[in-house]
């Protein structure tokens, strides 16, 4: 069994649907098929729900309305019969003037809020399920917030995922087509919850180790993962192999393409996840699995707004205890540290979340010196498999960088990230820099070298 993730735009327009009905009938697999809302759904429910938590009872009744006319043309367009279309009808009704309840109930706390964001999914899937239908397909549509579970903290609950996935699962064996809900799920006051925003690929990567799938596949409009940022990099390309281990970097790091979290379950349980184009569906997109045999520096990524925080101390010389001080302070502020670089007596940690930072810097100057923190800063990450004996990568990375002031550097914490730490205004420089030199360098040399 495979699982096939459709995001908002593979979504957004009624053609894009009947194209998802082709792909996911053009292979024999049997498949639980995972969907988003609509693009541009999800915003305007929540903006609905900002207007019914201000008590801007018209405003949101005027936002409903704007909303509910883009699907009553979209079904036009969506169904060929007349029954199918009565039957996107019924759903659209249904849902809307459940919606106009919800805003109407007073206070609007955020269980309502809640409830109103997870109709984006609710509705895309029913519309998509009675169309399959009203073409004949053998499919069936299984609410997520059946067998999609988050714990207190938020967390989901991948062996209750499993288990009752499992049984419902087994109910239906005849089905081919099992569509579903990304996103949404039940918290454990049985309420209505979500795993936040762009969390149908979380969804996916749930399922799919829950069930342990052949595979998992994301559907987006770009051809995989690129091995750089194609909005500020020239010459960019996609990846056709990652580990989970490089994917989760990149994820982190700014590839806009993946939800951070989503690889941790398709990872636990080893299920590859491929990366797919809806827009060239034979373009073998991104492979990301326990291993790979690709080369090995597989990507370049960059994270913005960060706030470096250099702590100078002597006391740390010959010292124990004294990092753990430092560090106790962020825990303090739930503020996450990225990099962290060391020497005898200073550390230096980088922060992408500023909020705490005068009361961090507070509290760090009562241990330590500080120097004044820098703001505006960019993490470059170069992701790839550079095992102690391979050697070469580092010296790669400095050579691209060599007109740029580096202000810190981190190697050798994982076997998959080297990081470095530049002003945001050098980040394109940086970038391109970095492209040309481990991307294209040495194949220039060899052509250089092999030409007649
Ligand atoms: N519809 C949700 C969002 O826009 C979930 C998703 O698309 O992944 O965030
Ligand atoms: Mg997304």
């Amino acid at each position: 069994m495979q699982v096939w993730k459709f995001g908002g735009t593979s979504v957004g327009k009624p053609e894009r649907m009947h194209s998802i009905r082709q792909l996911i009938t053009s292979t024999d697999s049997r498949k639980i098929v995972v969907l988003s809302a609509l693009s541009g759904t999800t915003n305007a429910l929540l903006s609905i729900g900002e207007s019914a938590k201000a008590n801007q009872d018209a405003e949101a009744v005027e936002k409903i309305k704007a909303l509910r006319d883009h699907y009553d043309t979209f079904i036009q367009e969506l169904y060929s019969t007349e029954a199918g279309l009565a039957q996107g009808k019924e759903i659209v009704e249904k849902e809307f003037s459940f919606i106009r309840s919800l805003v109407n109930i007073k206070p609007f706390t955020s269980k309502q809020d809640k409830e109103l964001v997870a109709e984006g999914e609710l509705l895309s899937t029913q519309m998509f399920e009675a169309y399959l239908a009203e073409q004949g397909e053998n499919s069936i549509l299984l609410p997520a917030l059946e067998f999609m579970r988050i714990d207190a903290e938020g967390e989901p609950e991948l062996a209750v995922i499993e288990e009752r996935l499992t049984t419902i699962l087994g109910q239906h064996p005849e089905r081919q087509l099992i569509i579903t809900q990304g996103f949404i799920c039940r918290n454990p006051r049985g309420e209505v919850d979500n795993l936040k925003r762009g969390g149908s690929d979380y969804t996916a990567s749930l399922i799919g180790g829950a069930i342990r799938a052949e595979e998992i596949q994301i559907w987006t409009d770009i051809d995989g993962m690129h091995n750089n940022d194609p909005r500020i990099v020239k010459r960019t390309f996609p990846i056709r192999q990652l580990t989970f281990e490089e994917a989760a970097e990149l994820a982190y790091f700014g590839a806009k393409i993946l939800h951070p979290s989503t690889i941790t379950p398709a990872k636990m349980r080893g299920v590859p996840v491929r990366l797919k184009n809806t827009m060239q569906p034979d373009a073998p997109g991104t492979l990301i699995a326990t291993s790979s045999t690709d080369r090995e520096i597989k990507a370049i990524a960059a994270k913005d707004n960060i706030t470096a925080i250099y702590v100078h101390s002597t006391r740390m010389l010959n010292a124990y205890g004294f990092l753990r001080r430092v560090f106790e302070i962020f825990e303090k502020y739930k503020t996450p540290v990225d990099m962290v670089t060391t020497s005898e007596v200073s550390v230096s940690v980088t922060i992408d979340n500023s909020e705490h930072l005068d009361a961090i810097t507070a509290e760090l100057r009562e241990i330590a010196d500080l120097e004044e923190h820098d703001r505006d800063q960019t993490i470059v990450c170069i992701v790839g498999n550079f095992s102690a004996d391979k050697e070469g990568v580092a010296i790669k990375v400095l050579d691209a960088l060599k007109n740029i002031p580096l202000r810190m550097i981190s190697y050798g914490a994982s076997e998959h990230n080297l990081s470095i730490l530049i002003h945001s205004s050098l980040k394109e420089q940086a970038l391109n820099a970095l492209n040309e030199r481990l991307f294209y360098y040495e194949d220039a040399m060899k052509d250089i070298f092999t030409a007649p």
